[in-house]
């Protein structure tokens, strides 16, 4: 079900868990500001999900109220994730779901990171 990108942050979804160690998951890199792990079900040979360590439900409330450092740390982790898997010369994609129409359905920020294959269109027609 896709999630409301306006309602309070909920600190029960799958990635609040995996932040605190209560699930598992297969990361990829971690700092201060970000975690990056393996998507569950991948959609390219290369399928990360990047998210903030801070509690944002979404791009609209991190780009909001998220400070300066987290913001710089967590894009500067996900550049860092592409070069660390090599991915800079082939290219990469990524896509951030926001609410609804974006069909968004983990309330925790994530930007998928998607490479290893021509990744066609940007969107289904
Ligand atoms: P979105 O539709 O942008 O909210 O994407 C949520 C993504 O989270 C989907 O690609 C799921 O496959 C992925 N996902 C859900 N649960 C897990 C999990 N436990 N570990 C890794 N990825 C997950």
């Amino acid at each position: 079900m896709p999630i409301d990108a306006t309602l309070p942050y909920d600190d029960q979804n799958i990635f609040a868990k995996i932040l605190r160690g209560e699930i598992p998951n297969n990361t990829v890199y971690e700092d201060e500001w970000a975690l990056a792990f393996r998507d569950i079900n991948p959609q390219a040979p290369v399928h990360v999900l990047v998210i903030p360590r801070g509690a944002y439900v979404s791009w609209d409330d991190f780009s909001a109220n998220g400070s300066d450092s987290e913001i710089a740390g967590f894009v500067r982790a996900v550049g860092k994730v592409a070069r660390d898997l090599d991915l800079v010369e082939s290219g990469y994609r990524l896509l951030a779901n926001i609410g609804i129409d974006s069909h968004q359905e983990v309330p925790h920020l994530h930007v998928h990171l998607f490479g290893g294959k021509p990744l066609g269109p940007m969107l289904a027609r």
